[in-house]
């Protein structure tokens, strides 16, 4: 694993092959990119900003020639530490390159920069009568290229999948500097290995992506969505399994403990989740009648179920209503002044109510509060250990609980990370993830695509 403290020779032989400003070793700009919104930091030996993709294959031949460590970057947003350049070296914000090239609306297909913003995006393909679903509830801060690194997903991924599902071709230079072109822009693609698909979740570990063609779908023309309070999570569970079991595949079906619905309420004055344990936001989509049908049909089963309440929101502006409040989740709990180590991990979807009391039982031993919200419909729960970071002991208790939460959620077969990644925060919990042979394998690739490793040193694989 190399490690360097770039000289000031080298930084300016580098800034030498490339266009002016496109290398920054000045405090702010090492400052502003020693971090993502995890806790871990390290300051980079210097910036690099490239604007075209032939700079990048200059940044990287450079890198390789001098055995530089290098972490791509793209909007910093990232939640487990993936782009924190602990090595040093070069971090490599693709910032710059935020051009929308192509959006099709024959051929379904955007082309896009790396730096494009998620939310910025989905709405120009909007404007068009398009879509692209994933949805991470950083889009408007997050770039399409990070998206692409982690495999980011979000609540409208029940039924329409991960960002995976809709990369059909990368442009991607190696960390030698060799430029590929993988995948295409067609929908279906049988020629040869899935490559670019091997890039996607690959955290930075095996490529600079420096363009993606990108599936769109026809934009759904109507949403509709019911806001349920409930009593208790096995009740919410309960209703969500007879979702299912009738046929619907709902846009979203997210779920929130009482813990994340008092801080809601805490923090906007809303009463609504008065006397509920449980609440389920499940959102329909399609054409308009099918939809009204569908959710009446759906109110009149939730009804059964003797819930606390339900509240419906028809059209765009009705659903906002509703997704409203739960966007103020994750700002409510840190409105709590504790410190909270969201882990956003995966169980099976039979094991919702295992894991909910699996959390309960965690905070009762370790006298630490616990709040669960997320993706329901995946089980892809968001476990958020309340801790007070000024108390050594509580950190202590913290890492204990997630040490047993994710050697519990393993034994479920469930999935340490659904959205994040590895980065940094999973690393402790990777060699137990995966097998053996699965660990050689990933080392394998990445020697064979690395070999020097520079590329992102210092995270799961090395
Ligand atoms: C408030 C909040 C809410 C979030 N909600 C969600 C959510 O709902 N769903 C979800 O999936 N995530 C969520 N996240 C996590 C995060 O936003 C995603 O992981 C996102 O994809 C990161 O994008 P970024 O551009 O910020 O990437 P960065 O944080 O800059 O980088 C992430 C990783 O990708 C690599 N990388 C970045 N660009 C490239 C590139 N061009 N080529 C190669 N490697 C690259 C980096 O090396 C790093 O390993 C949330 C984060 C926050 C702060």
């Amino acid at each position: 694993m190399p490690e360097t403290t770039m000289k000031p020779s080298l930084i300016r032989a580098l800034a030498s092959r490339l266009k002016r400003g496109e290398i920054r070793s000045d405090a702010a700009s090492l400052e502003s990119h020693a971090q993502d919104k995890w806790f871990a930091r390290h300051l980079p030996d210097a910036v690099a900003l490239p604007r075209s993709r032939e700079s990048v294959i200059q940044i990287l031949q450079f890198a390789h020639q001098h055995r530089i460590p290098l972490t791509p970057r793209g909007a910093g947003h990232g939640y487990v530490g993936g782009c924190v350049p602990v090595h040093g070296g070069i971090a490599l914000s693709l910032e710059k390159m935020n051009r929308i090239l192509e959006i099709s609306a024959d051929d379904f297909v955007a082309v896009v920069e790396p730096g494009v913003k998620t939310a910025a995006f989905q709405e120009k393909a909007e404007a068009l009568g398009l879509f692209y679903p994933p949805d991470p509830a950083s889009r408007a801060d997050c770039s399409l290229g990070g998206n692409v690194a982690t495999n980011a997903g979000g609540p409208r991924c029940l039924k329409y999948g991960v960002t995976r599902d809709y990369v059909l071709g990368l442009e991607v230079v190696l960390a030698d500097g060799t430029l590929v072109q993988l995948g295409g822009r067609t929908h279906k693609n049988k020629t040869g290995f899935d490559l670019h698909r091997l890039f996607v979740g690959s955290e930075g570990l095996l490529g600079v992506v420096t363009k993606a063609t990108l599936k769109l779908l026809p934009r759904p023309p109507y949403r509709a969505a019911l806001s349920v309070g409930v009593d208790s999570t096995t009740r919410a569970a309960s209703i969500l399994a007879s979702v299912f079991k009738s046929g619907f595949l709902p846009s979203a079906l997210e779920i929130a403990d009482r813990f994340t619905l008092e801080a809601a309420m805490r923090r906007t004055g809303s009463k609504r989740f008065q006397g509920c344990q449980s609440h389920l936001i499940i959102e329909l989509d399609g054409q308009e009648t099918a939809v009204r049908s569908d959710l009446r049909d759906l109110t009149r089963q939730i009804k059964a179920f003797n819930p606390t309440f339900i509240q419906r929101g028809m059209g765009y502006d009705g659903c906002e209503a509703i997704w409203q409040i739960r966007r103020e989740f994750s700002y409510s709990l840190r409105d709590t002044g504790l410190t909270k180590l969201n882990e956003d991990i995966v169980v099976p979807r039979g094991r919702l109510i295992s894991l909910f009391e699996f959390a309960e039982k965690l905070q009762r031993k370790h006298r630490i509060p616990v709040a669960c919200f997320g993706h329901a419909g995946d089980g892809n729960i968001h476990v958020n250990v309340m801790i007070d970071r000024s108390s050594n002991e509580q950190e202590r208790r913290g890492e204990a609980m997630l040490d047993a939460l994710f050697k519990q959620i393993i034994k479920w077969q469930g999935s340490i990370t659904g959205e994040h990644g590895i980065g940094l925060a999973k690393m402790p919990w990777f060699d137990q993830a995966v097998s053996p042979a699965s660990r050689q394998l990933h080392k394998t690739i990445k020697d064979a695509l690395d070999p020097l490793g520079i590329l992102n040193p210092g995270k799961f694989l090395s």
